[in-house]
């Protein structure tokens, strides 16, 4: 597995905030997922005027990996407009739990400055299985 650059994730996350749709709760998502031998996808939240039809970058970005066959995912870097690491909604959470289960997260603030570095384990204890 090639090392994956926690600071060079978290710049991808930030610049993939960039193309979020956020028109109504103008909240900016960006992620960024590396597989174990290098390749990144980028991802960020999408909404809809049905609002529970919007989808977290979290999600889109694993969803878009897996999609393209992308599936050993090694980290997953996360990063929002906030002051504090970004925390992931519950949901997203459980997602991870199944499509990256031994991925490293990185959760970021706004600008990279401050960085969490999590298990999904610790991310989401005792996740649902079947
Ligand atoms: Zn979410």
């Amino acid at each position: 597995m090639i090392e994956i650059n926690k600071k060079e994730l978290v710049k991808k996350a930030l610049s993939a905030m960039e193309n979020a749709y956020v028109p109504y709760s103008k909240f900016p998502v960006g992620a960024c997922a590396a597989t174990a031998d290098g390749e990144t996808i980028l991802g960020c939240n999408i909404e809809n005027a049905s609002y529970g039809l919007t989808v977290c970058a979290e999600r889109v970005t694993l969803f878009k990996a897996y999609s393209e066959g992308k599936k050993d995912i090694a980290a997953l870097a996360v990063a929002a407009n906030v002051d504090e690491p970004v925390s992931p909604c519950g949901a997203c959470r459980q997602v991870i739990a199944e499509l990256a289960p031994s991925a490293i997260i990185y959760l970021s603030n706004r600008d990279g400055s401050k960085i969490k570095t999590m298990t999904v384990e610790e991310l989401l204890p005792y996740a649902f299985r079947l």
